[in-house]
């Protein structure tokens, strides 16, 4: 049964977190944004406080065998200093009996990165290319059946696991997942597993309405799912960004060169249907920032977002969207937005995404419940200032994707089941 991270007694026990310290590394091992490692710091220090010592696991990288390059060595000076004691280090994950066994209450031992063996993914390594189909399901066999004790290894460290990672909470590997049987009666989220799971329920569960989902980014391809999921849930569902074009194009529109898919448009049409069906009101761009050429200091210009002429293209919504739109997102009581409404990397058409920021912030203010990500969304609200003027930005790009998809994330299913 799930245990709270909260009424846990965790006097003398030894807990074994699967953190997210998959942190961005320059040239030289330092450390360029701890954002992951500071996020986990609460649900650490609870632990040693209340008398426990620490087992971390985590990966770096995408490491395929071992690679002093992607070794966690070169973060532990830093998780030490946040943690404020030291942090000893075991250079195999898979030999550390005598060092978890030596560990006391206060003390934090981190594991080597998990993803040096083939076993926390469960996936095969060095398959040759020209391996038949026989060969490829026999590695795949044996890597599961190694992977058994894999786990068994890990969760022998330990009294109780906790999973802090909601990064990797979408993978069913080894730490992210599997351990969690070893520990039936002690095992719990952290605090920040806790915080992401509580935001997915507000919106997926227990949305008050008018619900509204800003859906943009670059490709429908991408978040086909995402749209078909949300259509029986939301109110409102605002689409922008790139994929707005494909619909455009769906309802006859002339898109010039804006990105668009038209594979995509029989699928485009079907949402609209069932949009109309289950009485869900879409609102797509209506007035388009465009350009001859995808550059920040291309001359621009606005206009109905059906009419794009040919060597055009749509970068940015005008202000007309931006209008339809305030109207939409100060009326709702919860907002979903994943994905930038035009290329706000480029400044001259970052001004669409920025003002959907500031009203998504102004209708939290008057009460709303607002959850940003899964994607670019983060990056552009936490650029332009508004992360904390919004109820929840999610840490998890992948992982939140697939939970707004409505998937089953196995690394939560784990530790509720
Ligand atoms: P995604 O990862 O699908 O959320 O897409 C994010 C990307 O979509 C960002 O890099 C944006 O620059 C890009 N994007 C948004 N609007 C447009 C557009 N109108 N044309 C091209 N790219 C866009």
């Amino acid at each position: 049964m799930q245990k709270h991270i909260d009424t846990y007694d965790f006097k003398g026990k030894k807990a074994i977190v699967r953190v997210d310290f998959n942190v961005p590394l320059d040239e030289n091992f330092k450390i360029t944004d701890d954002t992951r490692i500071r996020a986990a710091l609460p649900t650490l220090k609870k632990v040693l406080a209340e008398g426990g010592s620490l087992i971390l696991m985590s990966h770096l990288g995408r490491p395929k065998k071992v690679d002093p390059k992607f070794s966690l060595k070169h973060i532990i000076g830093h998780v030490s200093e946040c943690l404020g004691v030291p942090v000893q280090f075991a250079e195999d994950c898979q030999k550390a009996d005598g060092q978890a066994a030596a560990l006391k209450p206060g003390e934090v031992l981190m594991l080597e990165n998990l993803r040096f063996y083939a076993e926390e993914e469960g996936k095969p390594r060095g398959l040759a290319e020209d391996a038949t189909d026989e060969e490829k399901a026999a590695a795949k066999k044996a890597v599961k059946e190694s992977q058994k004790e894999f786990v068994r290894k890990l969760a022998s460290y330990a009294d109780c696991y906790i999973n802090d990672a909601f990064g990797t909470a979408h993978r069913a590997h080894a730490s992210t997942a599997l351990i969690a049987k070893y520990f039936p009666e002690d095992k719990m989220f952290g605090y920040l597993m806790e915080k992401e799971v509580k935001a997915i329920d507000n919106v997926l569960k227990n949305a008050r309405r008018p619900f509204t989902a800003i859906i943009g980014g670059s490709k429908v391809s991408s978040k086909l799912a995402v749209l078909e999921n949300l259509l029986g849930k939301v109110d409102n569902l605002i689409i922008c960004g790139g994929m707005g074009y494909t619909f455009i194009k769906a309802e006859g529109g002339s898109v010039g060169n804006s990105l668009h898919e038209d594979d995509l448009i029989p699928q485009a049409n079907e949402i609209m249907t069932k949009a109309e069906d289950l009485g869900v009101n879409v609102s797509l761009s209506v007035e388009t920032r465009i350009t001859q050429e995808f550059s920040n200091d291309a001359p621009f210009k606005e206009v109905p977002s059906h009419q794009i002429p040919d060597g055009w293209e749509g970068m940015d919504c005008g202000p007309s969207s931006i209008e339809n739109w305030a109207r939409i997102i100060l009326a709702s009581k919860t907002i979903l937005w994943n994905g930038p409404a035009g290329v706000f990397e480029f400044p001259t058409f970052a001004a669409g995404t920025e003002k959907i920021a500031g009203l998504v912030a102004e209708a939290t203010s008057r009460g709303a419940y607002s959850l940003v990500g899964g994607g670019d969304s983060v990056a552009a609200v936490t650029k332009m200032g508004f992360a904390d003027k919004v109820s929840y930005v999610s840490t998890g790009g992948g992982a939140m994707l697939e939970a707004i998809e409505g998937k089953t994330l196995p690394g939560i299913a784990a530790i509720e089941e």
